[in-house]
């Protein structure tokens, strides 16, 4: 193979070490740059679906995410007043995947195990502390500006791959626009260690309320021995502090679970919440992947995946490009392929999620509880329902674009 100049991939979270690896086990050398000093491990993405399951299990990682991970076959549907509306087994998709369930493992974790993984390999640099701050290219490749504590620095390389999260600074150097709109309210995560199963919730919830819905999930925690998240809808104009008050953060777990004591709460995060696609995703020899291509409310736990799923069909697309000499025409298809999907599966999917578990008539709720009930009663629905929302049809359509 001539010698070649490495690819750069902006941002050293699960999807840019899931682009890193990919390449890596091509032979194509490559630079991460990373703006923090660290991986974050604020508690965001926690659910990993079947399709992710298998792509990774191809290159061997998925056997490492099941040892650290929750397997979890059902998850359920409830009203916050009257309880469980409908339960759902992944195990009717057992046909169609030999992952039919939800994995729940933290993303600093993915990223641990990935990064973990890349010390095998050569020609791979993981820099931390060095901010992209402009880039440039023509036709033999791309140079970009980085600050790092050695001050100003310049690095050459191939492509630019963007991986660097919603504020895209790669995605800024593009000709793209970053459509959609952000909600007028923000998503509250708090953790604690208190044992929800207690009260027959599955490890996964979705509470539909009028007034505060919310979300409960089961993940593995620090230690290994659980830590449940809960998420609220938060008012986008109060002072996080006024949102984090214990007082009323106890208010609001003790709203929807009775306990005699106080939560212990280990954590409060907040996060603006966006429903955003990249006008395209790729510009000469910059491309976009994850969130840094789009970004969505976290109801129904898709973002990463999506962005997983993008890392995959990029990296054997550029490897082409790289190692075989195929056009870039191959990043029309990469555009066409994971943009369309993006628009008609994790936007319009998301956006329903949250509609539906805010649904304020309560008409249309009980129209919607009877939808779910239906389809947890035939199995054919069900199948047909979970392929979607286990992003399995998102995949299976992304592959029918030429
Ligand atoms: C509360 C919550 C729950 C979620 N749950 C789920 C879930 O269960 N399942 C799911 O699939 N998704 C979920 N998501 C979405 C998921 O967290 C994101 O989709 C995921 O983090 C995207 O990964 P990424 O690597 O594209 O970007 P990021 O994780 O944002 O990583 C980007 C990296 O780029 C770095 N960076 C930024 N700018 C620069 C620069 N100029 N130079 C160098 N580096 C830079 C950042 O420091 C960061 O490390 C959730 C999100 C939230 C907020």
């Amino acid at each position: 193979m001539p010698s070649l100049k490495p690819v750069l991939i902006a941002g050293a979270g699960p999807i840019g070490f899931t682009v890193g690896l990919n390449l890596a086990r091509r032979g194509i050398p490559f630079i991460i740059l990373e703006a923090a000093d660290r991986i974050f491990d604020d508690p965001r993405a926690g659910t990993i679906h079947p399709p992710t399951l298998e792509m990774f299990d191809h290159i061997g990682v998925t056997p490492l995410m099941l040892d650290q991970g929750y397997v979890v076959g059902n998850y359920h549907y409830r009203d916050r007043r009257d309880g469980l509306v409908a339960n759902f087994d992944l195990g009717v998709l057992k046909d169609d995947t030999p992952f039919p369930y939800r994995l729940m493992l933290e993303q600093h974790k993915i990223c641990y195990i990935l990064r973990e993984l890349l010390k095998e390999y050569e020609g791979c640099e993981v820099l931390m502390q060095h901010r992209v701050t402009s880039i440039i290219q023509d036709e033999a490749g791309v140079a970009v500006e980085v600050e790092s504590p050695q001050g100003k620095k310049r690095l050459e390389g191939s492509y630019m791959i963007g991986c660097d999260g919603g504020r895209s600074q790669v995605r800024k150097s593009m000709n793209v626009t970053f459509d959609g709109f952000t909600y007028e309210e923000r998503f509250l995560v708090l953790s604690t260690r208190y044992d929800f199963g207690q009260h027959g919730y599955a490890l996964t919830n979705y509470i539909a309320d009028p007034q505060e819905w919310c979300a409960l999930f089961k993940v593995p925690g620090p230690d290994g021995n659980g830590m449940w998240r809960v998420v609220f809808p938060a008012d986008a104009k109060a002072e996080p502090a006024a949102i984090f008050e214990e007082s009323l953060v106890q208010a609001r777990v003790q709203g929807f679970q009775h306990k005699d004591t106080p939560f212990e709460i280990v954590h409060r995060n907040l996060y603006d919440v966006h429903q955003r696609v990249a006008s395209c995703y790729h510009d000469g020899r910059l491309l976009l992947a994850g969130d840094a291509a789009h970004i969505n409310n976290p109801l129904g736990g898709m973002g990463m995946n999506f962005g997983f799923h993008d890392a995959f069909n990029l990296t054997e697309k550029l490897a082409q490009v790289i190692l075989d000499g195929a056009s870039h025409s191959l990043f029309e298809v990469y555009d066409r392929q994971r943009r369309t999907v993006a628009q008609e599966y994790l936007q319009r999917q998301t956006i329903e999620n949250k509609r539906n578990i805010e649904q304020k008539d309560r008409s249309q709720q009980a129209a919607f509880y009877d939808e779910l009930r239906a389809i947890v009663a035939d199995r054919d629905k069900l199948r047909t329902y979970l392929l979607r929302v286990a992003m399995i049809e998102g995949v299976r359509r992304a592959k029918s674009i030429a």
